[in-house]
């Protein structure tokens, strides 16, 4: 298996530091918003690492945190009059929904910062201990760049070169510095904002050092992987690096793995621009399933445009993978015949080739585009050659292998294309709650909406009823 290396710039063979294991973070949102889809893609990209990892009979140790304290959550507490950890929890759950809509998986821990300030304490008392930091006269803890050697090198900077255009970081406030490119591990409390105790001023970790903290409580000094998207190599990961290899003095992360941007009309879809659009957005108008395809239509180191026709393609897509299951489960709930002819076998033996050609396309650096093709071509395959006079042994390993496929890339294919029982449910609830504030337009588009979906709603006496089309 070869993955990008963004330390080497190479493809390189991967080897775990334990046989049979794999150490993986992923650096996670910062929680005051709904998550966007281009928060969307590293989940969606490394869930699938994660899969495919497993399907390779690896035991994978995922972590991925979530950012429950910064500038951005206390500007929204402040803004609804709330406690930072109302905005925190209530957004940490709204993620978790929607990664469960995306069959994205559980990480195995996921850390919150404000959990972990002990450990960010040692870490920091360590660093300015062994001269890789510094307090400043009002607090502030400011990690010492120059102290570490090899600053520079996940992102191929030259320190000059970055000094040279870091000259803004000295305006006031930031005067303290040694060096315009020391930052922050910790810094002093301001009116109104959450505080902890610390040795050098009441106040809060800045947001590098939760990383290599949590890195190393849940995984260890060493670790395989490290991920996120392609703005968090410098200067978030340089950082991290700095911040652990001084302190640990291990080699923080073997593999660096990062996604590019997912854009629309081409800039990158963030919250600052605003030009984004929220999971639950697109939810309302496709199946996440369908979103999940499309990510993976492209190579995850490639930019990935937004648009319309894109989504339909993948809908498309993903519909044609779907029908095929759903055709070899009808053929086998009617077949007759039970054990494969010896043309079955021989041909059963040909589709094995698909997912040897899925393999390979993953082995290279996780090329799921080239894995979606093997997929696609093996349900030409299927829907070639299985017909009603086929055996169940035949019918039940085409649709196992779509199946095994399509699940290490999260895609749920074994379902007729119908919404579930409870999603209906909360819709008819939000439609009742519309209708009663006479937002009838809401209301309308929640029907036509479930009518696409093939659910019909009727308004009798007893209240609302549904039946599928
Ligand atoms: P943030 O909440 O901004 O720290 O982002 C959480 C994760 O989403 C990080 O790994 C970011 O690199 C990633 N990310 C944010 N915006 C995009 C985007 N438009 N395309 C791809 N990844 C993104
Ligand atoms: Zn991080």
């Amino acid at each position: 298996m070869k993955i990008y290396n963004t330390l080497t710039k190479k493809k390189e063979e991967f080897v775990p530091i334990e046989p049979g294991r794999v150490r993986m973070y992923v650096c996670g949102p910062t929680v005051y918003n709904l998550i966007h889809i281009g928060n969307a893609r590293p989940m969606i990209v490394f869930d699938t690492v994660r899969r495919y990892m497993e399907y390779k009979g690896y035991e994978v140790n995922y972590v991925s945190n979530f950012t429950d304290v910064d500038d951005k959550i206390i500007k929204k507490a402040i803004e609804e009059g709330v406690d930072a950890d109302v905005i925190s929890k209530r957004y940490i759950e709204e993620c978790k929904k929607d990664m469960e809509a995306m069959n994205v998986k559980p990480a195995t821990t996921h850390p919150l910062a404000t959990q972990e300030i002990g450990g960010m304490l040692e870490m920091i008392e360590k660093l300015i201990e062994t001269g890789h930091a510094y307090r400043a006269e009002d607090g502030t803890v400011y990690y010492r760049t120059r102290s570490f050697r090899d600053y520079g090198k996940l992102s191929h900077k030259n320190l000059d070169d970055l000094r040279g255009g870091n000259r803004t970081l000295l305006v006031s406030g930031e005067d303290q510095k040694e060096d315009p490119l020391d930052f922050v591990l910790w810094k002093p409390k301001k009116e109104g904002e959450p505080y902890w105790e610390s040795p050098w001023c009441q106040g809060r970790p800045g947001w590098h050092i939760e990383c290599s903290v949590m890195s190393k409580k849940y995984l260890g000094d060493e670790i395989d992987i490290h991920a996120g998207g392609e703005d968090l190599v410098f200067p978030h990961h340089e950082n991290e690096i700095a911040q652990s290899e001084a302190a640990n003095e291990k080699t923080f992360a073997r593999y660096w793995m990062h996604n590019a941007f997912l854009n629309i009309d081409n800039r990158k879809m963030s919250k600052s621009l605003g030009n984004f659009f929220t999971v639950r957005e697109v939810g309302e108008k496709y199946d996440l399933q369908v979103l999940r395809f499309f990510m993976l239509s492209a190579h995850y180191r490639s930019p990935l445009n937004f648009s319309a026709e894109l989504m339909e393609a993948a809908k498309n897509g993903y519909e044609r993978i779907v029908t095929s299951v759903d055709n070899l489960r009808f053929l086998l709930e009617n077949a007759a015949k039970e054990e494969a002819s010896e043309e079955e076998a021989a041909l059963l033996k040909e589709a094995q080739g698909f997912a040897l050609k899925f393999e390979e396309a993953m082995d290279d650096d996780f090329n799921t585009a080239d894995a979606l093709s093997a997929i696609f071509e093996l349900v030409k395959f299927a829907n070639t050659w299985a017909s009603d006079g086929s055996s169940r042994a035949f019918l039940s390993g085409l649709k196992e292998e779509i199946e095994q496929l399509s699940d290490i890339c999260g895609l749920m294919v074994n379902r007729k294309t119908q919404m579930l029982e409870e999603d209906v449910e909360r819709l008819i609830q939000e439609r009742q709650a519309a209708r009663k504030a006479k937002d009838f337009q809401r209301a309308d588009e929640i029907r036509e909406m479930l009518l696409e979906k093939g659910i019909i709603l009727e308004d009798t006496r007893e209240g609302v009823k549904w039946k599928r089309a």
